[in-house]
């Protein structure tokens, strides 16, 4: 895997020519973005979509989602955009918003999106990134960089741990600021109904236009976001989650009864806590960041089992929540 860094901004121009040279021709570069690192191919060139499948070990009905610089871009395959949701893509775009909407049929391959008629599209806030899109002249799709099932990328070398030699290039750039995937909402009702929530929340959709809501995944059969039926963020350490009164009381019964115990706590509860391996955060924000590359950090360090504090579920941490409930498939310790 070259690693092509444009983190201190020399020679990203160079950089950004030979990704799109191995993109142009077929390969996979993985790239970095504000949520997690994806890992891109042409969406347009079947046999790399095929490969991102393969690679990932991704279930052939989770559908990417398609990555562009520019509005002008989704002319080449979706078929219609309702003007709620060009008013998202103007209030939020380039940032941390999929929307899903109508594909032109026989626009790329069935493999892209699954078999769906729809498709997934996000213009992602990384300059380096979106110059890339630019310079392949082709969308690119980007599920996240990470085998599937295990905790997302922030940092280059997630990506290195999980496609070493597997992908030919990766655009290396600082740690995603965001760290969690995107927001994905429907995009062709009446109003945004969010599939997966991310940074851009319930309340940040309804400030622009008015009407928005979650989807109520119990009342489903077929999850509208194939991708959530899925285990995911799962590290090969168990994972628990800690929450209510006593939280301090119930990490130290824990420890007592768990050796080789990782602790992703706020600062406010590590103070209480004595541990050797401890990763903090002060707040939402910086929890949503290092989540991810907390799990990895202790899994590289051997241990058998993780706790994490829950975060309160407003804003992002709703999100996080999202995250961190299935990390843990909702295990609580007491
Ligand atoms: P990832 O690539 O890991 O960020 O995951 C992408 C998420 O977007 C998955 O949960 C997919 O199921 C969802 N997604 C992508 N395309 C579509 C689509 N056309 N319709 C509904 N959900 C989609
Ligand atoms: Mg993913």
């Amino acid at each position: 895997m070259k690693w092509l860094d444009i983190s201190q901004g020399e020679n990203s121009q160079a950089a950004i020519e030979a990704a799109s040279a191995i993109i142009r021709t077929g390969g996979i570069v993985a790239f970095p973005t504000e949520t997690v690192y994806g890992l891109g191919a042409d969406a347009f060139c079947e046999p790399a979509v095929r490969r991102v499948f393969e690679i990932k070990g991704r279930k052939a009905d989770n559908p990417l989602i398609v990555h562009v610089a520019d509005m002008k871009d989704l002319d080449r395959f979706v078929e219609e955009i309702k003007p709620w949701a060009r008013q998202l893509m103007a209030a939020f775009w380039p940032g941390t918003l999929s929307i899903v909407l109508k594909r032109k049929p026989g626009s790329f391959s069935d493999v892209v999106t699954g078999g769906l008629g729809s498709v997934a599209v996000r213009m992602p806030d990384n300059k380096a990134t979106l110059a890339l899109i630019r310079a392949c002249k082709t969308p690119l799709v980007g599920p996240s960089a990470n085998l599937s099932g295990s905790p997302s990328p922030t940092k280059a070398v997630h990506v290195k741990q999980d496609f070493d030699d597997r992908i030919e290039a990766i655009l290396v750039d600082d740690a995603a600021y965001i760290g969690i995937e995107s927001t994905v909402v429907d995009g062709r009702g009446d109003f945004p109904v969010i599939l997966r929530p991310g940074a851009i929340t319930l309340d940040m959709l309804r400030d622009v236009v008015g009407q928005a809501a979650l989807q109520d995944s119990a009342d489903v059969e077929v999850p509208r976001s194939p991708g959530m039926k899925y285990a995911h963020y799962q590290p090969k350490a168990r994972v628990w989650l800690v929450d209510g009164d006593g939280k301090a009381e119930k990490i130290r019964r824990f420890l007592a009864e768990n050796e080789h115990t990782g602790l992703f706590l706020s600062s406010e509860l590590a103070h209480r806590i004595e541990a050797p391996m401890v990763i903090t955060y002060d707040d939402t924000i910086k929890a949503a960041q290092l989540f991810y590359a907390a799990l990895r950090e202790f899994d590289e360090a051997g241990v058998a089992a993780i706790v994490c504090e829950v975060v309160d579920e407003s804003g992002l941490g709703y999100a996080l929540m999202n995250r961190m409930k299935k990390s843990a498939d909702n295990h609580y310790i007491q």
